[in-house]
């Protein structure tokens, strides 16, 4: 290896890079020359083959040769400039809606000319907008490309043609410097034969004749092997930041039996063995003095919420606060209801901090939580995004329901450090476990969930009898509210909710609302309640109120009651164009009923016609109650980015890999990292720097 590496060649070495060009690279995070390197092109076109006109398939890029058989100025929506060339195979239009009069006359019929653009389908038969053209009126016609043209990623006033060159520049000094592989030939045992230098040198620029298809896809042997590099390094910053926290000092939280067994002796239940055996996990974590990060996965109603209270209660038994964040007003209020019927015969007081609490009142809380003598805080995410001053702060839970981000994960972990700083002078930072509703699928989380330790609670309360789910045809709409008059004239509960495809939270609540006016009138001996996401934080908790003291029969709802509300009598749901919704939106909302004894129903209603995507979603609905299948079929389906939620995945950007794409490759990444860590340490913060580099992605947090 030659003294200097390319990661320590500023982009401004490069022949024509100027101050200017320097600071416009550097607002994209190319740096240096190793950055440009592995700024990898997006696809490809194919300027190195002339095609005949008459092979051309529309919605494709070409390069097409022909003489110019006429051209006219044609005034339409817009003016034009329409000029035919033909070759000895057929007819092209070209059209200008921009070009000057020196171009027009440029055009002439007899004239050869080289155009190069995307081909569709115009009124003239193909036509190519706007086309790269070049007059052939030298004797010799300019050379063709010799490999295939890269487009790199949008690089605003940056042409490509000046990534293409500056890149250009960068291989050559690749060939003379190589650059250091930080993936050691003995970490992998897959069969790609391509070392790091040969991948990039044909991913740049790729020679006539690579398999264009491939790379398209994204599977080209070159393609994946970088793929898997940029897999590993994303892994190990998960497990780096992991480390990093790990290194702090967290308080060690001892096992306390008499607490957990006062706690556990006035359940009205016992735990089931998955509890047990998560609450045994977290109860281990946190006897450390290192901050435990764990994720409880649970199925909706596998009783996530009872193992976390049991953590706070050894938390308290220690002497230190706990902390319990949920995504709404209504889960908030629903936690804190259970957390005082817990543990009030413990007498453990618990703060409450929410949106609705101002004032005197909340300065009261505030207080209470800074001096000790709260010893548990529930409240939602927003309020502890503010700087709450803790007095002891040892373990902090975060209801997710909805996954979060990698980043909204690291926000609220910082959150996390401003309420350290308060403990900070003991230097300690706290527990933190996080429950999270919807399953992942066991890749995914792989990748998303790096930086955490996973407990899952794969197995339901003994009683539950399972959901029974209908799909039905929405013309048979007064057969289902028959169906509620019956279920509610027999004492029970039922759920009736809204969709719609507009993402407006009025639009919404005024459907809601027309639906309840007219389920009032149809069932006039019922009582028919309403919530939405345009009620007052207030509102909406009373109105769940009501709906579990059984005032309300029938509470029609827009998809806000998916989060983890908890009305055990209510045992029927009604999903109006459920075919609208996807797969683990649908799996929470019938989640909300089968909490009870008596076995529940969900009816699907559809309006017809279905698409293919919709007849599948709901058919495993039908067929399956099990969240992580359903999880499964989510990722067939819809692909990670949806899976994910794209908060999700909008924070995991790839240069190269995909995350379903390359799923495969995903057992094997975890493995090389974990390797790596071991056996290759000193090379796992140069692997980070090259791909997750100048990003502020991770690390910073
Ligand atoms: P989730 O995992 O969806 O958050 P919850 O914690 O809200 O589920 O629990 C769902 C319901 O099941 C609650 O009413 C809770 O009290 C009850 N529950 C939890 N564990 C058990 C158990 N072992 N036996 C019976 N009921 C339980
Ligand atoms: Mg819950």
């Amino acid at each position: 290896m030659t003294s200097q590496s390319l990661n320590s060649i500023g982009v401004d070495k490069l022949r024509g890079v100027g101050p200017q060009l320097a600071a416009k690279l550097h607002k994209l995070g190319l740096f240096t020359l190793q950055d440009l390197l592995f700024h990898l092109p997006l696809r490809y076109i194919d300027r190195t083959k002339i095609t005949a006109i008459g092979g051309v398939q529309p919605l494709t890029e070409v390069v097409i040769e022909g003489e110019v058989r006429g051209n006219d100025v044609v005034f339409g929506r817009r003016r034009s400039l329409v000029c035919r060339v033909q070759d000895h195979s057929g007819l092209m239009t070209l059209r200008f809606f921009h070009f000057n009069q020196a171009q027009q006359q440029g055009l002439q019929p007899g004239t050869k000319v080289r155009c190069f653009g995307e081909v569709r389908r115009g009124k003239s038969g193909l036509e190519m907008y706007h086309p790269e053209y070049q007059l052939l009126n030298q004797a010799k016609p300019p050379a063709l490309a010799e490999t295939l043209t890269p487009i790199y990623p949008a690089t605003e006033g940056v042409t490509q043609q000046r990534i293409r060159d500056l890149c250009g520049q960068t291989l050559k000094r690749l060939e003379q410097r190589g650059i250091e592989d930080w993936m050691p030939a003995a970490l992998s045992n897959s069969s790609s034969n391509y070392s790091l230098v040969d991948a990039l040198h044909l991913l740049h620029n790729p020679p006539p004749g690579t398999a264009l298809n491939l790379l398209a896809e994204g599977e080209h042997p070159a393609q994946q092997r970088l793929a898997s590099e940029e897999l590993v390094a994303h892994h190990l910053s998960l497990l780096r930041l992991r480390q990093k926290i790990q290194h702090q000092a967290a308080p060690a939280l001892l096992p306390n039996q008499a607490a957990t067994e006062r706690f556990l002796a006035q359940l009205p239940f016992t735990l089931t063995s998955a509890q047990q055996r998560v609450a045994s996990e977290i109860s281990a974590d946190i006897s450390q003095p290192i901050p435990m990060l764990r994720l409880i996965q649970g199925d909706v109603g596998s009783g996530k919420t009872v193992v976390a209270a049991l953590g706070a209660v050894q938390a308290v038994a220690n002497g230190m606060q706990a902390a319990l964040m949920a995504p709404t007003e209504i889960l908030a209020e629903q936690h804190r209801v259970n957390f005082e019927a817990w543990l009030a015969p413990l007498g453990i007081r618990i703060a409450w901090l929410t949106g609705k609490l101002k004032g005197k009142g909340r300065e009261v809380q505030l207080a209470a939580i800074a001096d000790g003598s709260a010893q548990i805080v529930i409240g939602t995410h927003a309020l502890f995004q503010e700087a709450v001053e803790f007095h002891n702060l040892g373990l902090t839970i975060i209801d997710e329901q909805h996954r979060f981000g990698v980043h909204q994960r690291l926000a609220l972990r910082k959150k996390g450090a401003v309420i350290d700083a308060a403990i900070d002078e003991e230097g300690s930072t706290p527990h933190q476990l996080i429950m999270t509703a919807t399953p992942i699928p066991r890749t995914l989380a792989m990748s998303a969930y790096a930086d955490l330790d996973c407990s899952v609670i794969d197995e339901l309360p003994p009683g539950r009898k399972p959901i029974e789910t209908v799909v039905l045809n929405d013309l048979r709409r007064n057969d289902v509210i028959e169906r509620v008059r019956a279920s509610c004239r027999d004492g029970r509960q039922a759920y009736w909710v809204c969709t719609l495809i507009e993402e407006s939270d009025v639009l919404e609540a005024q459907a809601a609302e027309a639906t309840t006016q007219e389920l009032q009138l149809l069932l006039s001996e019922l009582s028919v309640g309403l919530i939405h996401g345009r009620l007052k934080p207030k509102e909406k908790v009373q109105m769940m109120q009501a709906f579990k003291a059984g005032e309300i029969n029938l509470l029609v709802a827009t998809t806000v009651i998916e989060v983890g509300v908890d009305v055990p009598n209510a045992s029927l749901m009604i999903i109006e164009n459920s075919e609208r919704l996807g797969l683990s939106q649908l799996h929470q909302l019938r989640g909300r009923v089968g909490r009870g004894s008596q076995s529940s129903h969900c009816v699907l209603l559809y309006s017809a016609p279905l698409s293919g995507n919709g007849a599948a979603r709901l058919k495993i609905m039908r067929e399956t109650n099990d969240g992580f299948k359903i999880a499964e079929k989510d990722l067939e389906i819809r692909g990670p980015g949806e899976v994910l939620g794209t908060r999700q995945t909008g924070d995991m950007q790839f240069r190269i890999a995909d995350l379903q794409r390359d799923a495969h490759l995903l057992p094997e990444v975890k493995r090389m990292a974990i390797k790596l860590l071991q056996d290759y340490a000193d090379n796992v913060d140069p692997l980070i720097a090259r791909w997750l580099g100048h990003s502020e992605q991770y690390g910073q947090a």
